[in-house]
């Protein structure tokens, strides 16, 4: 089971500088074939039905916690898209067509089926696939797919971080380049293990170093690229089976216990003209405020 942390992963920079165009391509990175959707749900369906659980439990555990992982990242990406479109629309009443710049907008979804948020597809507006998950069953394929998984991921990051200079954009996709590159090189690790091939002599794909990404080089000069954090008070600790030794770059690899510190999720503000989250946004606030009195709680 899961527990939640009410926290982003990192601290994202507030910058009112509205960018739906940018938003829609950040949306390949939620939604795509090789978006955080899917990792996380690659990794969720292969930890459900891995057999020998216990007698493989490096193995396991390792995927089981990095699935939890991505659940923070598909959280961390959906709030990269809000803050791309905070303010994407004019504060006037609706005869004065509030929402009108948003037909000359890439993503007409944005506007129509949600109040100015992220949804469940790619940039092209095509939803979330469950075929985009493989669990053959077979443990080494199954890992051979994760690690290309994760080099497929990194490539579209990379291709989006070319296409928006958004600080708010850039940030996060520094840090899942950082973190991708711990995934891949636990899944090349783990291979290693099972087959004796030095599978991390592959990477970096594409051959291009983190170092050369500034938003990325900076989560590395904290060490992030070579911590491995266990997101479970107690359980998943024999991922460190796996996740021992020197990193390729130098530096030995650690798992952390616990989740990183991260950053507070932003609190959006009420877009009036789109109903969200109503039309009296201050109504339905007092009424939040009067039940939590009513019940002690403010
Ligand atoms: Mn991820
Ligand atoms: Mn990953």
């Amino acid at each position: 089971m899961y527990l939640r942390i009410h926290r982003l992963q990192i601290e994202l920079p507030r910058v009112k500088n509205p960018d739906p165009d940018a938003a829609a391509a950040v949306q390949e990175l939620f939604g795509g074939r090789f978006g955080e959707m899917s990792t996380l749900m690659n990794y969720t369906m292969q930890s459900f039905n891995f057999r020998q659980k216990s007698k493989l439990m490096p193995f396991y555990e390792l995927i089981a916690n990095i699935a939890t992982e991505e659940l923070g990242h598909i959280e961390l990406v959906a709030n990269t898209v809000n803050l791309l479109l905070e303010g994407a629309s004019e504060a006037k009443a609706p005869k004065d067509a509030p929402l009108e710049s948003g037909t000359s907008k890439r993503n007409s979804h944005f506007y129509i089926l949600t109040g100015q948020t992220a949804l469940a597809t790619n940039s092209m507006g095509a939803p979330w696939q469950g075929d985009y998950v493989f669990n053959s069953g077979d443990l080494v394929l199954d890992l051979l797919h994760n690690f290309f998984l994760e080099n497929g991921a990194r490539m579209h990051k990379l291709r989006v971080y070319e296409m928006t200079r958004h600080p708010v954009a850039r940030e996060m996709i520094g840090y899942l380049l950082v973190r991708g590159s711990v995934h891949a090189l636990s899944y090349a690790l783990a291979l290693e293990e099972l087959t004796g091939v030095d599978v991390k002599k592959l990477l970096p794909i594409p051959k291009i170093s983190d170092e050369n990404i500034p938003e990325a080089k900076k989560f590395r000069e904290h060490g992030m690229h070579r911590k491995l954090y266990r997101f479970s008070p107690d359980d998943y600790k024999s991922i460190a089976a796996i996740w021992q030794g020197e990193h390729p770059d130098g530096g030995a690899l650690e798992v952390v216990g616990g989740p990183p510190e991260g950053g507070e999720i932003p609190d959006l503000e009420p877009v009036k003209d789109s109903f969200a989250p109503g039309y009296d946004p201050d109504e339905l606030a007092e009424i939040a405020q009067a039940i939590l009195k009513r019940s002690g709680l403010a």
